[in-house]
């Protein structure tokens, strides 16, 4: 699949979009999820055009992704969340209902947040 440049982060990127942020450097933009699911939702997307994680550790130069990982744990950082806890997520494809093609990571916190995943998957 070819990456969209249409894509509604791609537009934040270029800043034809708004958007709530909170870090930003040469490698990575975060900013809050327009429809959080946890006291803190959080979005970290790197600076690329990159579908998903297999996308992009794939085809990104090395120091792109050493500075976009770098860029999450920053962000987690920054917001507070090391300490009492985060938790980070990464959708790609249709399985997991992944909606905007631009690679992003969700960082979740500011409060206990549940299960990992759906209970069918588990005993
Ligand atoms: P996905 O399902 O692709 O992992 O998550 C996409 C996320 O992007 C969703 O949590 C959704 O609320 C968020 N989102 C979609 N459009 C916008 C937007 O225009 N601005 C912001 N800040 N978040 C968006």
């Amino acid at each position: 699949m070819a990456y969209d440049p249409n894509n509604i982060f791609a537009k934040i990127l270029r800043g034809e979009i708004p958007c709530n942020k909170v870090y930003e450097d040469e490698f990575a933009l975060a900013f809050h999820d327009i429809n959080p699911q946890a006291p803190v939702h959080v979005l970290v997307i790197p600076k690329g055009e990159y579908i998903s994680m297999a996308d992009f550790t794939k085809s990104a130069p090395a120091e792109l992704v050493t500075g976009f990982m770098r860029a999450v744990g920053a962000v987690a950082d920054q917001l507070g969340l090391v300490e009492p806890g985060y938790r980070t997520l990464a959708n790609a494809g249709d399985n997991a209902h992944q909606e905007v093609p631009h690679l992003h990571i969700h960082i979740f916190g500011g409060a206990p947040l549940g299960p990992m995943l759906d209970k069918r998957f588990s005993g």
